[in-house]
Parts: structure tokens; C-alpha cells; sequence
């Protein structure tokens, strides 16, 4: 027997045991005999604890009399050894005459346990928040706790007997057959389904199925359904999502979105043969706004702007911001190019009115570059880079426009890339040099001066001329340190000429805005004149209009220090730009240098010429001397001094020369001038 056995007689003593009952009660077996009397058994219980402490022999006593009673009793007892028996006791009889009483251990540990267990599963299957469906094999409902009804809002006898799956939509990738044919395959499922509530809403619900098994057949026989409403995740998820893909400030897409729409779109594109456009905007001038008005204005001038752009699209269209004042749009499945221009035209009228900000009329542009898929690239990458570089050309040619990106724009980028990589070792390696071009009295040609004209001998690709690298050079910001170097080259320069000999003339050096705009400019050009010795007033810095026109309160204040200084100062390419003379009148100015397009045309062009005369006369009135420049011809000249040009500068009378060629040219002229009565020339 699995119990354990134990039988006393009249007088308490054992006669028979089994196995079972030394285990139970564990006993050491050695004292275990037949005939002992119980209260032995007992006092080996009592020394070992087994009933707590106090005397002994009280405790062996008591305990005997209670053990010892010959009439039935059930109980139950956990033992030293952790397991718990029932012990059940009944006296026995030989005929009518009382024998003694056996008594039964039976070990109750795993019936407790697994109550215990089922008390816990019952718990949990109350009390927690997941919704759990015990099902049959057919997934027909056998029963649903209560979190099951608080989520779908069906009581117990509503849903008992019904499939789950009236509860559960299971998606479109999903059908039923063979969902229900992959649950009896596998021990669990695990994903999210949607569950439709009693009141028709639903809601998404992270969803585990367990098969249970009959233990006989090994065949299906349950399925317990476990749900999580899981609807607050997936909104915080949802806002994640949406505060990762979208812009702050303006809420609309931002980088990566486009990206990934564009992962959707181009394999769609590619499948049909549709094209897309792209269209990189930027605002002109908004860094001058953000930074005069404030980032709060900035940032109302880019939300509007959003809004505007967003209102000329479609709904498929697409509008992003980039970051700054860069808003991408694609504009998906157009037929040809003139329906992006169209949009384009559309986005540049709508941003033409003002826009208000915070009691501010703001008026901005946009530039826009577009280029097309597939026409224009292969991939997302290169289309959008195109558009760019289009956006770059739509910026050069004068802003507020839009330009279509063309093969040959990448080139001429290309081509910069190379000019601007070589020229950042042309310093160092020595490869720039400055060769001087003489200016002279209109009237009796008297030398009064040189100007410096930078050159750039590369070892490979020979002479690159200005024109070519100083747009690059100003762009990149690199004209700074070339600058630097030309100014303190040329007064060196002029500085050797004088200690050789030559009567002091003035050393013209051209300036670039970039260079102007740095807050050490005027310390520069002091430190210049101071190591090499040059005198203040023999620099004369050229500088263009538009470079003062860009910022003509803070230029007013850097030309005034530089003035101060006794640097003289020239207006260059007068007449290209759109900057007036009464503006002028504010600039410390010594001289207006007439630009050669003006003087190439004098001799035909009467509107040229009356522009050139004119200016000479407000010039004089304004108290300043005018320079002509690019006279190339003796009518030229003839014409320019009659009309009272001060001085004049071009190939008729010298072409740029070395530094070398120039000392000697005008040490010449002046030893020339020196003696009377010898030819001019
Ligand atoms: P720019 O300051 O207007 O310089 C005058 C340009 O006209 C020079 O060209 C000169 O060689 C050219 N030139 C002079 N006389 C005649 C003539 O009779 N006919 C013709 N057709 N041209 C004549 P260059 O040296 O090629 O310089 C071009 C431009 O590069 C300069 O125009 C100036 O804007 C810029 N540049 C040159 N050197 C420097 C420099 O050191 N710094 C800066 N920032 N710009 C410079
Ligand atoms: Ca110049
Ligand atoms: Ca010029």
C-alpha cells in the first residue's frame, strides 16, 4: 500500500508497521520493533521537536493519552519533512473485543499542491486585466473571465457556445482556415489582431493562443486565448512615429518620411513608367530675416510658408521640410515637365505676398531647382542631389525663380569641385603669384599707381584666371586667406619698389565682400601696413558696389575706421550694380572706377557714353576722382579726358605686368617724366 501502516494494541504496543509508516513519521528503522510501546515512538518525536519544546517527559506523557485514545479521529498534519498526510485513525476489534487501533498515513503534499495551484490559476484568471478565452478544439468559447467581458463588453452567456473568431477579425493577411490550421500546429501563436466589441468598436489586441492537448489521443482538445488591449501602445506608438517623421515646427514630414516615401514611390514609378518631380525650395534671404528679426519671426515666416506650400499641391503630392528654409515636394505621377513648372509658378506667387509676423510684413522668395525621375537619375539619391544643384542655379541667376536641373549643371559643379579642392594647397605650394597693372593721369599720363591682379599659375592645368577660381574662392570662404595674402604681397611689394628707387605710388588691392565682413578686417590691413612698412596712404582697398550695397550700415562704419586710417578707398565696376551715387555720398570714397563695359562702348554706344559722362559729373560733384578702366583704344582715351575722366587704366598703355616688368616700366616713365623736352613714350 502507498500509505503508510501502523497498528497498536490494547496496551499501546506495535505489532504491525509497514515501510509507508516509518517513512511518514520518519523514524529511524533500528528502533522500530515489534512490541514497543507508542509512548517510545512518541519520545522520539518529542526529542526531535516534532511538537514543539518543553518538558519532555510531560510533553511524552500528554501526547501518549491523546495519541492512545481508542476511538476514531481524522486529521491532518504536516510533517518535519515537509510533506503533509492525513492521518486517519480507528479502533480495532476482534469479535466484540477491542485489539488496539491502526491507524493510516496517507501523503496528501501533491493533491495540496496542485489545489493550491488551481486556486492561484483561478486567481489570476479572475483578477488579471488580460481577457482569457478557454476554448474547445473548434475554438467554440467555454469560458471567459471577466477582464474578457470588460473588454468587449459581452457577458459570459453571450459568448459561450460561439466561435472566437466572431470576435476577431483576423486582418487581410490572414484567413481563417489556415490560421486555424497553423494553431493546431503549433504549441502557441503569438501576434495582433483586432477585436470587435459588443457596441461595434474595436480595438487592436496583442493576442497569445495556447493549445492544450488531451493527454490520452495527443490530439488538440482546448485552446486558451490570452488578449491585451494594447490600443494606448499603439497610439503612443502611433505619436512616436508621427513626432519621428515630422517636423516640429511646421508639422509637415520631415527627412526621413520623404525618404521612405520615396522607397514607396520610385518601385511604383518604375512599374508604371510615371515620372516624378522633385522640387528642392529654398527662401531666399531668410538667414537675414532670422537674423535680424529674431528666430521667433523666423520660425512664424517658416510656418506660413509650409502653409502656403501645402495649399498649391494636390493631396497625393508631397511637401517636406528639410531642416532651415529647405522644404523639399515631390510631386508624384506627373505627364511631363511643364506640370511641375506649372506647380513651381504656382509656389512662387503664392509666397510673393507678404507674409505677417508678429506686426511684421515680411516679404520673401523662393529659389526652386527641379528635376525629374527617371529622366534625371536612376534613383531617389540622385534626383533629389539634382534638384538641388538646380536650386543652386536657380540662386545664382538673380532668386525668386525656378530652374530645371540640365546634365551640364553637374559639370560645371564638378568643375568647381576640382578648382575649389586645388585651390586650398595653391597657397602653400606657391602657386598664386600678383602681377600689377599701371594707372596713369588722363591728362598728361603720369603714373599714379598699380593695380594688383592676382594669378594663379597651376603646375598641371597652366594659368586659371580670376574669374574662374575667385567666385569659388569667395564661396567657400577661402578668398579670406588669399586675400590676406594678396594685401600683404602687394604693400611688400610696393615697399621693395620704393626702396629701389621709385617715386611713391599708390597700390591698389582688390577686396572682396567676404572679406570685408569679417570683424578683423580693419585690424588686418593696420597689421599689413605695419610690418611691411608701407605708408598708410599709398593702399588703396577696391571694392566692389554690391559689397557695400549688401550692408551699407555696417559697411558705412568699417570704410569710415579704414579712412581713418588714411587707406584709400575705390568703388569698383561702377555701374553694374544698382547702388546710387547719393548712397555713395555716404562712403569715405577717393574713387569711382568707371567698369569697362561702359568704356568698351563709348565710342558707339551713346546711352554708355552719356552714363560714363554722367557719372564723371556727379562724381566731381561728390568730390570724387574717377578712374576708367579697360581703355584699350586712343579714341577711347581721347574721349574720357575731354569729358574730364581723372585717371585711366588699360592694355593702350600697359597690360598687367610681373612685378619685376612693372618696377622697370614705371621707373622708365617716371625718369622720362623727370626730364623735359624728351618724348612721352
Ligand atoms: P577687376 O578688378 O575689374 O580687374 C580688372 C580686370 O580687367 C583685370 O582682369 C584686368 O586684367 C582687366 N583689364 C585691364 N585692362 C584691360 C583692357 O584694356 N581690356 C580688357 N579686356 N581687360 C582689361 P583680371 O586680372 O583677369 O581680373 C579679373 C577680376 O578678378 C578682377 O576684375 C577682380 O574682380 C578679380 N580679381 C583679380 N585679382 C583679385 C584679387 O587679388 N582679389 C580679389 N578679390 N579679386 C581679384
Ligand atoms: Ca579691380
Ligand atoms: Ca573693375
Amino acid at each position: 500500500m502507498p500509505q503508510g501502516i501502523s497498528v497498536f494494541d490494547e496496551q499501546l504496543r506495535l505489532r504491525v508497521w509497514n515501510q509507508g509508516f516509518i517513512e511518514a513519521l520518519d523514524l529511524p528503522p533500528e528502533a522500530i520493533m515489534e512490541g514497543i510501546h507508542l509512548s517510545a515512538v512518541i519520545s522520539i518525536r518529542v526529542a526531535r521537536g516534532d511538537y514543539g519544546c518543553g518538558d519532555a517527559d510531560e510533553l511524552v506523557c500528554s501526547i501518549t493519552a491523546q495519541v492512545g485514545k481508542f476511538e476514531a479521529s481524522r486529521e491532518e498534519e504536516t510533517h518535519p519533512n515537509g510533506r503533509s498526510y492525513q492521518i486517519q485513525k480507528e479502533p480495532l476489534f476482534i469479535g466484540q473485543d477491542l485489539a488496539g487501533f491502526i491507524t493510516t498515513y496517507t501523503d496528501t503534499s501533491e493533491q495540496r499542491a496542485s489545489a493550491e495551484r488551481e486556486q492561484l490559476a483561478q486567481k489570476v484568471y479572475t483578477h488579471t486585466p488580460a481577457g482569457i478565452i478557454f476554448t474547445d478544439e473548434v475554438h467554440r468559447i467555454l469560458s471567459i473571465n471577466p477582464a474578457t467581458t470588460q473588454m468587449t463588453g459581452y457577458e459570459t452567456f453571450e459568448l459561450v457556445g460561439q466561435t472566437v473568431f466572431g470576435l476577431i477579425e483576423l486582418g487581410e493577411k490572414q484567413q481563417q482556415g489556415p490560421f486555424e490550421a497553423e494553431l493546431a500546429l503549433r504549441a502557441s501563436w503569438q501576434g495582433e489582431l483586432d477585436i470587435t466589441k459588443k457596441n461595434g468598436d474595436r480595438f487592436p489586441a496583442g493576442t497569445r493562443v495556447n493549445r492544450v492537448d488531451d493527454p490520452q489521443s495527443g490530439l488538440p482538445a482546448h485552446y486558451v486565448w490570452i488578449l491585451a488591449d494594447i490600443t494606448e501602445r499603439k497610439q503612443s506608438e502611433e505619436r512616436m512615429r508621427h513626432i519621428a517623421q515630422h517636423d516640429a515646427l511646421t508639422g509637415l514630414p520631415n527627412r526621413m518620411a520623404l525618404l521612405m516615401r520615396l522607397a514607396q514611390l520610385l518601385p511604383e514609378a518604375r512599374r508604371h513608367g510615371w515620372k516624378i518631380a522633385m522640387m528642392f525650395l529654398d527662401l531666399d534671404r531668410f538667414k537675414i530675416i532670422n537674423d535680424t528679426l529674431g528666430h521667433q519671426i523666423g520660425d512664424e515666416l517658416l510656418r506660413e510658408v509650409a502653409c502656403r506650400l501645402s495649399a498649391v499641391v494636390r493631396e497625393t503630392d508631397f511637401v517636406s521640410r528639410l531642416g532651415g528654409d529647405e522644404f523639399i515636394i515631390i510631386l508624384p505621377g506627373i505627364s511631363s515637365a511643364a506640370d511641375a513648372a506649372a506647380v513651381a509658378s504656382k509656389a512662387i506667387a503664392a509666397l510673393s505676398t507678404a507674409i505677417e509676423a508678429n506686426g511684421h510684413e515680411l516679404h520673401t522668395s523662393p529659389s526652386i531647382g527641379i528635376s525629374l525621375f527617371p529622366d534625371d537619375g536612376p534613383d531617389g539619391d540622385t534626383v533629389l542631389k539634382n534638384a538641388d544643384t538646380a536650386m543652386y542655379h536657380a540662386k545664382a541667376a538673380g532668386r525668386n525663380n525656378f530652374q530645371f536641373f540640365a546634365a551640364e549643371m553637374n559639370q560645371i559643379t564638378s568643375e568647381r569641385l576640382s578648382i575649389e579642392h586645388k585651390l586650398r594647397h595653391a597657397i602653400t605650394r606657391n602657386e598664386l603669384a600678383l602681377c600689377f597693372q599701371p594707372q596713369f593721369l588722363a591728362g598728361d599720363g603720369s603714373p599714379t599707381g598699380v593695380e594688383a591682379l592676382l594669378r594663379w599659375h597651376h603646375p598641371t592645368d597652366g594659368m586659371i584666371p580670376p574669374d574662374r577660381f575667385i567666385p569659388v574662392a569667395e564661396e567657400t570662404g577661402m578668398i579670406v586667406e588669399i586675400g590676406d595674402w594678396v594685401l600683404a604681397t602687394a604693400c611688400r611689394e610696393m615697399k621693395r619698389w620704393i626702396d629701389a628707387g621709385l617715386k611713391p605710388v599708390r597700390i591698389a588691392v582688390n577686396v572682396s565682400a567676404r572679406q570685408l565682413r569679417r570683424r578683423d578686417f580693419c585690424e588686418t590691413v593696420a597689421n599689413v601696413l605695419t610690418i611691411s612698412g608701407l605708408p598708410a596712404e599709398l593702399l588703396e582697398l577696391e571694392i566692389t558696389e554690391s559689397s557695400v550695397m549688401e550692408n551699407p550700415q555696417e559697411a558705412v562704419l568699417i570704410l569710415q575706421r579704414l579712412g581713418s586710417m588714411g587707406v584709400t578707398l575705390a568703388i569698383d565696376d561702377f555701374g553694374t550694380g544698382y547702388s546710387s551715387l547719393a548712397y555713395l555720398k555716404l562712403f569715405p570714397i577717393d574713387h569711382l572706377k568707371i567698369d569697362r563695359s561702359f568704356v568698351a562702348d563709348i565710342e558707339f554706344d551713346l546711352n554708355d557714353r552719356a552714363i560714363a559722362f554722367g557719372t564723371i559729373a556727379l562724381a566731381h560733384t561728390l568730390g570724387l576722382k574717377v578712374i576708367a578702366e579697360g581703355v584699350e583704344t586712343e579714341d577711347q582715351l581721347e574721349l574720357l579726358r575731354t569729358n574730364g575722366c581723372d585717371e585711366v587704366q588699360g592694355y593702350l598703355m600697359s597690360k598687367p605686368l610681373s612685378g619685376t616688368a612693372a618696377f622697370t616700366f614705371l621707373h622708365a616713365k617716371q625718369c622720362a617724366q623727370q626730364a623735359p623736352g624728351s618724348p612721352a613714350e
